[in-house]
């Protein structure tokens, strides 16, 4: 709670209401439609990781870890809140014993992640992340169809006219090396210029002075050293081959020479769908984590959505989600014995699929009418002490404002008549 007292939200959290739950729904089933089709498996790993593994991972300088990192000790175990999926996906991998399974191994999961940035639109200290990784195999077609599938997910949310495609490749960690010395060396006598940010960062990790919002640090960085010509003749034609792939698959795509990603474990392909504000909406890339963490080759690609930008994009583009939780039916009682009655009524309609609710309370019938409105009921069944006594229910089509009596025992067979088979909502454990 704040210092006031007050209840509230921590900062930078944001909570899912069941109106925009439709939305996140809808986008967990494009994806996992996707991802069932192309034989991608889910796997869900812990929220909670030992601090070391990111550090391992990402990188001990790298923002995500050093400043954005939720980081907290439990006895003697110094542990984070995952920043992003992948390195803990890899540390399962390892694990498990992931490489005895057929390669590559095709892992999706959706879930929070958490970082503490500074808020603002977009940018959450919690957010969802819908992740992807095929793992145990270096071949440009796994890069491509890593990107297709990022492209096919936003054409299915009829989305994909309002990003482009950035794609890069920043070569080998070997090549990169180089050329962060040669980016030390020709920041480092304009560090006065530059923004105290970047100002950090030369030592640590230059590369990231590149992506910097700061007017003077875009100036500087215009002219600095490019990395295209750091890369190895080995990535250039990995990166070519990725390139026809996609102009094979007809997606557009833009090469974006700046564009280098916040985490040290990728290699090569680098990629981000930018919407018009040049927000990402999904972002990824080749790496190798198995071997950063465990000395072991598993050339990997991946990516991950960001589901709340999804979200943005989808409700700015008018979509409406399906009303999966509308309801069809309330059951309006007067006293105890009729609520009896009524609660058995609605156990029957809820085990033929219809959605109901009601039998609350001890409001009077014109209320619970009023009730039965402000939940947008199409019927409402009524049933009080004479209509016990008389083995019957009243039915009221809401928005007629008809009335009949129905007989008790034919009300389940009456309502099913009215609702189209396919609303209703069953369920089978097979
Ligand atoms: P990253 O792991 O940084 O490549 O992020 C992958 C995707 O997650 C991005 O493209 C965004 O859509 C989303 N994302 C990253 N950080 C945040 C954040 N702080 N708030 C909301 N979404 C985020």
């Amino acid at each position: 709670m704040s210092s006031e007292n007050k209840i509230q939200l921590v900062r930078g959290m944001k909570d899912i209401l069941p109106e925009d739950m439709g939305f996140f729904l809808t986008i967990e089933e494009a994806i996992r439609y996707r991802c069932i089709q192309s034989g991608f498996k889910n796997i869900d790993t812990p929220v909670i990781e030992y601090q070391e593994l990111f550090e391992r991972g990402i990188g001990g300088d790298v923002d995500t870890v050093s400043k954005e990192m939720y980081r907290f000790q439990v006895g003697k175990n110094n542990l984070a809140l995952r920043p992003e999926m992948t390195v803990g996906i890899c540390r399962s991998y390892i694990e498990h014993g992931m490489a005895s399974l057929p390669q590559p191994i095709r892992l999706y999961s959706i879930g929070p992640c958490f970082r503490h940035d500074r808020p603002q639109k977009g940018r959450y200290r919690q957010f969802h992340q819908a992740n992807f990784e095929i793992m145990g195999s270096r071949d440009a077609s796994i890069d491509a169809q890593i990107i297709y599938m990022a492209y096919k997910i936003l054409t299915d949310l009829e989305l994909e006219d309002r990003f482009v495609l950035n794609i890069n490749t920043i070569g080998t960690p070997e090549c990169r090396k180089q050329y962060e010395e040669e980016l030390k060396d020709y920041f480092l006598p304009k560090k006065r210029n530059l923004s105290f940010d970047s100002q950090g960062k030369i030592e640590s990790n230059p590369l990231r002075i590149l992506d910097s919002k700061d007017e003077d640090d875009i100036i500087l960085s215009k002219m600095a050293p490019k990395l295209k010509d750091y890369i190895s003749e080995d990535s250039k034609d990995y990166f070519n081959l990725l390139l026809s792939y996609l102009d094979e698959l007809e997606i557009n795509y833009k090469v974006n020479d700046n564009l280098v990603r916040g985490l040290d474990y990728y290699h090569d392909t680098v990629f981000e769908f930018l919407d018009e504000d040049c927000l990402s909406v999904c972002g990824g890339g080749r790496y190798d984590l198995v071997k950063i963490l465990n000395n072991q080759e598993v050339p990997s690609m991946g990516m991950a959505f960001g589901m709340e930008r999804l979200i943005m994009h989808l409700k700015d583009s008018g979509f409406l989600p399906k009303k999966r939780d509308k309801i069809d039916v309330y059951v309006a009682c007067i006293g105890d014995t009729a609520k009896g009655k009524a609660m058995k009524i609605l156990s029957e309609l809820h085990d033929c699929g219809v959605h109901a609710f009601g039998a609350i309370g001890q409001s009077s019938m014109r209320s619970q009418l009023r009730n039965a409105s402000k939940f947008s009921a199409k019927w409402t069944l009524i049933i009080g002490e004479v209509e016990v006594r008389e083995n019957a229910i009243i039915l009221r089509d809401m928005d007629e404002g008809r009335q009949e009596r129905v007989k008790l025992d034919d009300v389940i067979e009456k309502i099913l008549s009215l609702i189209d088979k396919k609303d209703l909502d069953k369920w089978s454990l097979y």
